[in-house]
Protein backbone atom coordinates (compact mmCIF):
# COMPACT_ATOMS: atom_id res chain seq x y z
CA UNK A 1 0.00 0.00 0.00
CA UNK A 2 1.05 3.22 -1.13
CA UNK A 3 1.89 5.99 1.48
CA UNK A 4 -1.62 8.33 2.11
CA UNK A 5 -1.06 11.63 2.81
CA UNK A 6 -3.73 13.08 5.40
CA UNK A 7 -4.91 16.33 6.31
CA UNK A 8 -6.06 16.19 9.53
CA UNK A 9 -9.34 19.41 10.21
CA UNK A 10 -9.81 19.81 13.59
CA UNK A 11 -6.62 18.24 14.66
CA UNK A 12 -6.69 19.70 18.02
CA UNK A 13 -9.47 17.94 19.54
CA UNK A 14 -10.70 14.68 20.92
CA UNK A 15 -11.08 12.87 17.31
CA UNK A 16 -8.03 14.98 16.19
CA UNK A 17 -6.15 13.83 19.06
CA UNK A 18 -6.87 10.49 18.24
CA UNK A 19 -6.09 10.28 14.74
CA UNK A 20 -3.07 11.31 14.89
CA UNK A 21 -2.60 8.49 17.45
CA UNK A 22 -3.69 5.94 14.88
CA UNK A 23 -1.24 7.59 12.47
CA UNK A 24 1.94 7.90 14.70
CA UNK A 25 1.64 4.02 15.21
CA UNK A 26 1.49 3.31 11.26
CA UNK A 27 4.33 5.77 10.41
CA UNK A 28 4.49 3.80 6.78
CA UNK A 29 1.28 3.60 5.38
CA UNK A 30 0.30 7.41 6.49
CA UNK A 31 1.89 10.99 6.17
CA UNK A 32 0.52 13.95 8.12
CA UNK A 33 0.35 16.96 5.36
CA UNK A 34 -2.17 19.58 7.19
CA UNK A 35 -3.23 20.06 10.37
CA UNK A 36 -5.87 22.88 11.55
CA UNK A 37 -7.35 24.28 14.58
CA UNK A 38 -9.67 27.23 16.35
CA UNK A 39 -7.59 28.65 18.68
CA UNK A 40 -5.41 26.35 20.26
CA UNK A 41 -2.21 27.19 18.83
CA UNK A 42 0.74 26.17 21.18
CA UNK A 43 -1.18 22.33 20.50
CA UNK A 44 -1.39 23.05 16.76
CA UNK A 45 2.24 23.92 16.77
CA UNK A 46 3.73 21.09 18.63
CA UNK A 47 1.71 18.62 16.42
CA UNK A 48 3.44 20.14 13.11
CA UNK A 49 6.41 19.78 14.75
CA UNK A 50 5.63 15.89 15.69
CA UNK A 51 4.34 15.02 12.41
CA UNK A 52 6.05 17.25 10.43
CA UNK A 53 3.21 18.78 8.27
CA UNK A 54 3.85 21.39 6.09
CA UNK A 55 0.49 23.05 6.45
CA UNK A 56 -0.78 24.61 9.57
CA UNK A 57 -3.86 26.50 9.41
CA UNK A 58 -5.93 28.38 12.14
CA UNK A 59 -9.78 29.26 11.94
CA UNK A 60 -8.92 32.43 13.85
CA UNK A 61 -7.17 35.12 11.11
CA UNK A 62 -6.10 37.13 13.85
CA UNK A 63 -4.08 34.34 15.25
CA UNK A 64 -2.25 33.62 12.40
CA UNK A 65 0.89 35.86 13.05
CA UNK A 66 1.28 34.02 16.63
CA UNK A 67 0.91 30.25 15.43
CA UNK A 68 4.13 31.33 12.69
CA UNK A 69 5.90 32.47 15.84
CA UNK A 70 4.83 29.07 17.92
CA UNK A 71 5.71 27.44 14.62
CA UNK A 72 9.00 28.41 14.61
CA UNK A 73 9.70 27.98 18.66
CA UNK A 74 8.70 24.52 17.98
CA UNK A 75 10.68 23.63 15.33
CA UNK A 76 8.17 23.39 12.62
CA UNK A 77 8.42 24.03 8.76
CA UNK A 78 4.90 24.45 8.20
CA UNK A 79 3.27 27.40 6.06
CA UNK A 80 0.52 28.97 7.48
CA UNK A 81 -2.57 29.69 6.54
CA UNK A 82 -5.94 31.28 8.31
CA UNK A 83 -9.78 31.41 7.84
CA UNK A 84 -12.29 29.50 6.09
CA UNK A 85 -10.03 30.07 3.02
CA UNK A 86 -7.13 28.58 4.63
CA UNK A 87 -9.54 25.55 6.06
CA UNK A 88 -10.27 24.80 2.45
CA UNK A 89 -7.19 24.42 1.37
CA UNK A 90 -6.09 22.17 4.07
CA UNK A 91 -9.37 20.00 2.69
CA UNK A 92 -8.83 20.07 -1.06
CA UNK A 93 -4.60 20.70 -1.61
CA UNK A 94 -3.34 18.21 -4.60
CA UNK A 95 -1.06 16.29 -2.24
CA UNK A 96 -3.76 15.37 0.14
CA UNK A 97 -5.61 11.75 -0.77
CA UNK A 98 -7.55 11.65 2.44
CA UNK A 99 -9.42 14.26 5.00
CA UNK A 100 -9.85 13.37 8.64
CA UNK A 101 -12.52 15.65 8.36
CA UNK A 102 -13.12 16.36 12.88
CA UNK A 103 -14.30 19.81 13.15
CA UNK A 104 -17.46 20.37 15.64
CA UNK A 105 -20.47 21.67 14.36
CA UNK A 106 -21.94 23.64 11.12
CA UNK A 107 -18.27 25.29 11.25
CA UNK A 108 -17.11 22.34 9.55
CA UNK A 109 -19.29 22.50 6.49
CA UNK A 110 -17.24 24.27 4.31
CA UNK A 111 -13.93 22.58 4.62
CA UNK A 112 -16.19 19.22 4.37
CA UNK A 113 -17.68 20.05 1.16
CA UNK A 114 -14.29 21.42 -0.07
CA UNK A 115 -12.92 17.59 0.42
CA UNK A 116 -15.74 16.34 -1.57
CA UNK A 117 -15.75 18.92 -4.27
CA UNK A 118 -11.84 17.54 -4.59
CA UNK A 119 -12.50 13.76 -4.81
CA UNK A 120 -11.00 13.10 -1.46
CA UNK A 121 -11.29 9.77 0.63
CA UNK A 122 -13.58 11.42 3.44
CA UNK A 123 -13.23 10.25 7.19
CA UNK A 124 -16.25 12.08 8.71
CA UNK A 125 -16.71 12.52 12.23
CA UNK A 126 -18.03 16.01 11.44
CA UNK A 127 -21.41 14.45 11.34
CA UNK A 128 -23.11 18.07 11.49
CA UNK A 129 -21.91 18.78 7.92
CA UNK A 130 -23.63 16.10 6.63
CA UNK A 131 -26.89 16.52 8.86
CA UNK A 132 -27.54 19.87 7.26
CA UNK A 133 -26.23 19.61 3.80
CA UNK A 134 -27.32 15.91 3.68
CA UNK A 135 -28.54 15.41 0.01
CA UNK A 136 -26.32 18.25 -1.35
CA UNK A 137 -23.29 16.77 0.40
CA UNK A 138 -23.83 13.31 -0.35
CA UNK A 139 -24.26 14.52 -4.37
CA UNK A 140 -21.49 16.41 -4.31
CA UNK A 141 -19.26 13.58 -3.31
CA UNK A 142 -20.52 10.80 -5.75
CA UNK A 143 -20.46 13.82 -8.87
CA UNK A 144 -16.64 13.90 -7.81
CA UNK A 145 -15.80 10.15 -6.99
CA UNK A 146 -15.12 11.21 -3.13
CA UNK A 147 -15.50 8.24 -0.74
CA UNK A 148 -17.51 9.04 2.21
CA UNK A 149 -15.80 6.57 5.21
CA UNK A 150 -17.77 7.09 8.71
CA UNK A 151 -16.12 7.39 11.54
CA UNK A 152 -18.60 8.42 14.08
CA UNK A 153 -18.36 4.73 16.15
CA UNK A 154 -22.31 3.54 14.99
CA UNK A 155 -21.72 4.31 11.63
CA UNK A 156 -18.72 2.78 11.26
CA UNK A 157 -20.10 -0.30 13.51
CA UNK A 158 -22.71 -0.36 10.58
CA UNK A 159 -20.57 0.28 7.86
CA UNK A 160 -18.79 -2.74 8.64
CA UNK A 161 -21.73 -4.90 9.25
CA UNK A 162 -23.41 -4.62 5.91
CA UNK A 163 -22.55 -6.16 3.29
CA UNK A 164 -20.67 -4.21 0.22
CA UNK A 165 -23.54 -3.97 -2.60
CA UNK A 166 -25.38 -1.64 0.27
CA UNK A 167 -25.25 1.12 -2.08
CA UNK A 168 -27.76 -0.25 -4.40
CA UNK A 169 -30.15 0.01 -1.80
CA UNK A 170 -30.96 -1.39 2.02
CA UNK A 171 -33.80 -3.61 0.54
CA UNK A 172 -31.70 -5.14 -2.25
CA UNK A 173 -28.52 -5.61 0.27
CA UNK A 174 -31.97 -7.51 1.96
CA UNK A 175 -31.71 -5.01 4.94
CA UNK A 176 -34.44 -4.54 6.94
CA UNK A 177 -33.22 -2.03 9.04
CA UNK A 178 -30.72 -0.16 10.87
CA UNK A 179 -29.93 -0.30 15.08
CA UNK A 180 -28.30 2.78 16.41
CA UNK A 181 -27.08 1.97 20.04
CA UNK A 182 -26.81 4.81 22.37
CA UNK A 183 -25.34 4.54 26.15
CA UNK A 184 -27.99 6.79 27.22
CA UNK A 185 -25.05 9.28 28.41
CA UNK A 186 -25.18 10.66 32.24
CA UNK A 187 -28.95 11.06 32.99
CA UNK A 188 -29.86 7.50 31.82
CA UNK A 189 -31.69 7.04 34.81
CA UNK A 190 -32.20 10.88 36.75
CA UNK A 191 -36.20 11.59 37.28
CA UNK A 192 -36.92 14.54 34.54
CA UNK A 193 -37.65 16.76 37.62
CA UNK A 194 -34.00 17.27 37.93
CA UNK A 195 -33.09 17.57 34.56
CA UNK A 196 -32.79 21.92 35.02
CA UNK A 197 -30.63 21.52 38.24
CA UNK A 198 -27.59 19.76 35.75
CA UNK A 199 -24.80 21.40 35.28
CA UNK A 200 -22.41 21.52 32.70
CA UNK A 201 -19.90 19.55 34.11
CA UNK A 202 -22.26 17.18 34.87
CA UNK A 203 -23.42 16.67 31.38
CA UNK A 204 -19.75 16.61 29.80
CA UNK A 205 -19.01 13.73 32.28
CA UNK A 206 -20.53 10.95 30.13
CA UNK A 207 -19.77 7.67 31.55
CA UNK A 208 -18.37 5.43 28.76
CA UNK A 209 -16.40 7.91 25.86
CA UNK A 210 -13.68 10.78 26.58
CA UNK A 211 -15.46 13.45 24.32
CA UNK A 212 -15.34 17.29 22.87
CA UNK A 213 -17.99 19.33 24.96
CA UNK A 214 -20.40 19.77 22.68
CA UNK A 215 -21.16 16.10 21.61
CA UNK A 216 -20.87 15.23 25.44
CA UNK A 217 -24.00 17.39 25.67
CA UNK A 218 -25.83 16.31 22.81
CA UNK A 219 -24.77 12.36 24.07
CA UNK A 220 -26.78 13.75 27.36
CA UNK A 221 -29.97 15.55 25.75
CA UNK A 222 -29.69 12.27 23.39
CA UNK A 223 -29.71 14.94 20.73
CA UNK A 224 -26.49 13.29 19.24
CA UNK A 225 -28.66 9.84 18.68
CA UNK A 226 -30.79 11.75 16.78
CA UNK A 227 -28.34 13.60 14.58
CA UNK A 228 -26.74 9.56 14.28
CA UNK A 229 -30.26 8.92 12.98
CA UNK A 230 -29.63 11.94 10.18
CA UNK A 231 -26.23 10.93 9.41
CA UNK A 232 -27.26 7.30 8.96
CA UNK A 233 -30.11 8.43 6.81
CA UNK A 234 -27.68 9.73 4.07
CA UNK A 235 -24.53 7.69 4.85
CA UNK A 236 -26.59 3.81 4.09
CA UNK A 237 -29.79 5.79 2.02
CA UNK A 238 -32.03 4.61 4.69
CA UNK A 239 -35.53 5.73 5.26
CA UNK A 240 -35.89 7.32 8.81
CA UNK A 241 -38.37 4.11 9.36
CA UNK A 242 -35.60 1.81 8.43
CA UNK A 243 -33.87 2.90 11.42
CA UNK A 244 -34.34 2.29 15.37
CA UNK A 245 -32.50 3.48 18.18
CA UNK A 246 -31.74 0.90 21.53
CA UNK A 247 -30.22 2.59 24.64
CA UNK A 248 -27.41 -0.39 25.47
CA UNK A 249 -25.54 1.28 28.44
CA UNK A 250 -22.36 -0.80 28.01
CA UNK A 251 -21.23 0.70 24.89
CA UNK A 252 -19.63 -2.62 23.47
CA UNK A 253 -22.24 -3.36 20.60
CA UNK A 254 -21.41 -0.31 18.39
CA UNK A 255 -24.52 -0.93 16.40
CA UNK A 256 -25.90 -3.63 14.22
CA UNK A 257 -27.54 -4.59 11.25
CA UNK A 258 -31.31 -6.93 10.98
CA UNK A 259 -31.69 -8.99 7.79
CA UNK A 260 -34.33 -9.98 6.36
CA UNK A 261 -33.87 -13.22 7.37
CA UNK A 262 -33.52 -12.62 10.90
CA UNK A 263 -29.94 -12.61 11.26
CA UNK A 264 -28.26 -10.15 13.41
CA UNK A 265 -25.03 -8.48 12.56
CA UNK A 266 -22.99 -6.38 15.38
CA UNK A 267 -19.85 -5.07 15.70
CA UNK A 268 -18.42 -5.00 19.29
CA UNK A 269 -14.86 -3.69 20.84
CA UNK A 270 -14.10 -1.65 23.59
CA UNK A 271 -15.14 2.07 23.44
CA UNK A 272 -12.42 4.20 21.98
CA UNK A 273 -12.48 6.24 18.85
CA UNK A 274 -9.21 4.87 17.76
CA UNK A 275 -11.04 1.35 16.28
CA UNK A 276 -12.95 3.43 13.75
CA UNK A 277 -10.17 6.07 13.02
CA UNK A 278 -7.97 3.17 12.04
CA UNK A 279 -10.58 0.86 9.89
CA UNK A 280 -11.92 4.09 8.19
CA UNK A 281 -7.99 5.13 7.91
CA UNK A 282 -6.93 1.72 6.20
CA UNK A 283 -10.70 0.48 4.64
CA UNK A 284 -10.40 -2.21 3.69
CA UNK A 285 -7.31 -3.18 5.32
CA UNK A 286 -7.08 -3.66 9.11
CA UNK A 287 -4.14 -1.75 11.16
CA UNK A 288 -2.55 -1.44 14.24
CA UNK A 289 -4.87 0.99 16.54
CA UNK A 290 -3.25 0.27 20.14
CA UNK A 291 -6.81 -0.74 21.06
CA UNK A 292 -6.69 -3.58 23.32
CA UNK A 293 -9.16 -6.72 23.00
CA UNK A 294 -12.41 -6.88 24.38
CA UNK A 295 -12.22 -9.56 27.32
CA UNK A 296 -15.74 -11.27 26.78
CA UNK A 297 -15.15 -13.63 29.61
CA UNK A 298 -14.76 -10.64 32.43
CA UNK A 299 -18.25 -9.26 30.88
CA UNK A 300 -21.61 -10.07 32.89
CA UNK A 301 -23.73 -7.65 31.52
CA UNK A 302 -24.78 -6.66 27.61
CA UNK A 303 -28.11 -5.01 27.90
CA UNK A 304 -30.73 -3.31 25.99
CA UNK A 305 -33.79 -0.66 26.45
CA UNK A 306 -36.09 1.43 24.68
CA UNK A 307 -34.77 5.19 24.45
CA UNK A 308 -37.29 7.20 27.05
CA UNK A 309 -38.76 10.53 24.51
CA UNK A 310 -40.56 11.68 27.40
CA UNK A 311 -37.33 12.76 29.02
CA UNK A 312 -35.19 12.61 26.20
CA UNK A 313 -36.87 14.71 23.69
CA UNK A 314 -34.38 15.88 20.92
CA UNK A 315 -34.86 12.63 20.26
CA UNK A 316 -38.44 12.39 18.86
CA UNK A 317 -37.56 16.40 17.34
CA UNK A 318 -34.74 15.11 15.44
CA UNK A 319 -36.74 11.95 13.98
CA UNK A 320 -39.76 14.50 13.23
CA UNK A 321 -36.64 16.01 11.18
CA UNK A 322 -35.55 13.31 9.06
CA UNK A 323 -39.28 12.55 8.21
CA UNK A 324 -39.69 15.90 7.25
CA UNK A 325 -36.19 16.12 5.49
CA UNK A 326 -35.42 19.60 3.41
CA UNK A 327 -34.42 22.65 5.54
CA UNK A 328 -35.63 21.01 8.49
CA UNK A 329 -32.78 19.11 10.06
CA UNK A 330 -30.76 22.52 9.14
CA UNK A 331 -32.97 24.16 11.83
CA UNK A 332 -32.89 21.11 14.25
CA UNK A 333 -28.50 21.12 14.19
CA UNK A 334 -28.38 24.93 14.23
CA UNK A 335 -30.92 25.58 17.44
CA UNK A 336 -29.06 22.99 18.91
CA UNK A 337 -25.61 24.36 18.74
CA UNK A 338 -27.26 27.89 19.74
CA UNK A 339 -28.77 25.76 22.65
CA UNK A 340 -25.21 23.65 23.65
CA UNK A 341 -23.53 27.12 23.58
CA UNK A 342 -25.90 28.99 25.76
CA UNK A 343 -26.01 26.13 28.24
CA UNK A 344 -22.34 25.81 28.39
CA UNK A 345 -22.03 29.44 29.11
CA UNK A 346 -24.69 29.21 32.04
CA UNK A 347 -27.06 31.03 30.45
CA UNK A 348 -30.28 28.28 30.22
CA UNK A 349 -30.75 25.66 32.10
CA UNK A 350 -30.39 21.75 30.80
CA UNK A 351 -33.95 21.32 30.68
CA UNK A 352 -34.10 23.94 28.16
CA UNK A 353 -32.65 22.93 25.26
CA UNK A 354 -34.43 20.60 23.87
CA UNK A 355 -37.11 23.49 24.63
CA UNK A 356 -35.64 26.15 22.93
CA UNK A 357 -34.85 23.14 19.72
CA UNK A 358 -38.91 22.63 19.89
CA UNK A 359 -39.97 26.23 19.96
CA UNK A 360 -37.13 27.02 17.03
CA UNK A 361 -38.42 24.39 14.45
CA UNK A 362 -41.80 24.98 15.44
CA UNK A 363 -41.77 28.59 14.00
CA UNK A 364 -39.63 27.73 11.29
CA UNK A 365 -40.98 26.40 7.99
CA UNK A 366 -39.66 23.96 6.09
CA UNK A 367 -38.40 24.61 2.69
CA UNK A 368 -36.28 22.96 -0.03
CA UNK A 369 -32.59 23.34 -0.10
CA UNK A 370 -30.82 22.91 -3.46
CA UNK A 371 -26.95 24.14 -2.84
CA UNK A 372 -24.59 24.78 -0.32
CA UNK A 373 -25.90 28.44 -0.19
CA UNK A 374 -29.64 27.29 0.90
CA UNK A 375 -27.78 25.36 3.30
CA UNK A 376 -25.94 28.06 4.96
CA UNK A 377 -28.92 30.62 4.57
CA UNK A 378 -31.33 28.19 7.11
CA UNK A 379 -28.68 28.01 9.17
CA UNK A 380 -28.04 31.61 9.52
CA UNK A 381 -31.68 32.02 9.83
CA UNK A 382 -32.32 29.32 12.50
CA UNK A 383 -29.12 30.41 14.74
CA UNK A 384 -30.83 33.99 14.60
CA UNK A 385 -34.20 32.69 15.71
CA UNK A 386 -32.71 30.84 18.47
CA UNK A 387 -30.51 33.30 19.75
CA UNK A 388 -33.38 35.61 19.82
CA UNK A 389 -35.38 32.84 22.29
CA UNK A 390 -32.01 32.91 24.47
CA UNK A 391 -31.55 36.69 24.59
CA UNK A 392 -35.28 37.08 25.27
CA UNK A 393 -35.90 34.40 28.11
CA UNK A 394 -32.43 35.44 29.51
CA UNK A 395 -31.48 38.52 28.38
P1 LIG B 1 -13.52 18.77 20.11
O1 LIG B 1 -14.25 19.92 20.65
O2 LIG B 1 -12.67 17.94 21.01
O3 LIG B 1 -12.57 19.25 18.88
C1 LIG B 1 -13.05 20.09 17.88
C2 LIG B 1 -11.95 20.50 16.91
O4 LIG B 1 -12.52 21.44 16.00
C3 LIG B 1 -10.77 21.20 17.57
O5 LIG B 1 -9.59 20.90 16.86
C4 LIG B 1 -11.11 22.67 17.42
O6 LIG B 1 -9.96 23.50 17.41
C5 LIG B 1 -11.81 22.69 16.08
N1 LIG B 1 -12.79 23.78 15.98
C6 LIG B 1 -13.71 24.14 16.91
N2 LIG B 1 -14.44 25.19 16.47
C7 LIG B 1 -13.97 25.49 15.24
C8 LIG B 1 -14.31 26.48 14.28
N3 LIG B 1 -15.27 27.39 14.50
N4 LIG B 1 -13.61 26.49 13.10
C9 LIG B 1 -12.64 25.60 12.87
N5 LIG B 1 -12.26 24.65 13.74
C10 LIG B 1 -12.92 24.59 14.92
O7 LIG B 1 -14.60 17.85 19.37
P2 LIG B 1 -14.55 16.27 19.09
O8 LIG B 1 -15.13 15.54 20.23
O9 LIG B 1 -13.21 15.88 18.59
O10 LIG B 1 -15.61 16.15 17.91
C11 LIG B 1 -15.32 16.53 16.58
C12 LIG B 1 -16.42 16.03 15.66
O11 LIG B 1 -16.43 14.60 15.70
C13 LIG B 1 -17.84 16.46 16.07
O12 LIG B 1 -18.61 16.69 14.94
C14 LIG B 1 -18.37 15.26 16.83
O13 LIG B 1 -19.76 15.15 16.77
C15 LIG B 1 -17.70 14.12 16.08
N6 LIG B 1 -17.54 12.88 16.87
C16 LIG B 1 -16.75 12.89 17.98
C17 LIG B 1 -16.60 11.74 18.73
C18 LIG B 1 -15.70 11.68 19.94
O14 LIG B 1 -15.53 10.62 20.53
N7 LIG B 1 -15.09 12.78 20.36
C19 LIG B 1 -17.28 10.57 18.34
C20 LIG B 1 -18.08 10.60 17.20
C21 LIG B 1 -18.20 11.76 16.47
MG1 LIG C 1 -21.56 8.24 17.78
Amino acid sequence: MRCQNVSVLGSTGSIGDSTLDVIGRNPDRFRVVALTANRNIEKLAAQCAQFDASLAVTADPSLERELAKALRQSGARADVLSGEAGLKEAAGMAETDIVMAAIVGAAGLNSTFEAARRGKKILLANKESLVIAGEVFVSEAKRNNARILPVDSEHNAIFQALPENFDQGLDTAGVEKIILTASGGPFRKLPAEQFSAVTPEQACNHPNWDMGRKISVDSATLMNKGLEVIEARWLFNARPEQIEVVVHPQSIVHSMVAYRDGSVLAQMGTPDMRTPIAYALAWPRRIEAGVECLNLAGMNDLSFEPPDLDRFPCLGLAFQAARSGASAPVTLNASNEVAVDAFLKGRIGFDQIPRLVGDVMERTAVSSVQNLDDVLEHDRQARQTAKQWVAKKYG
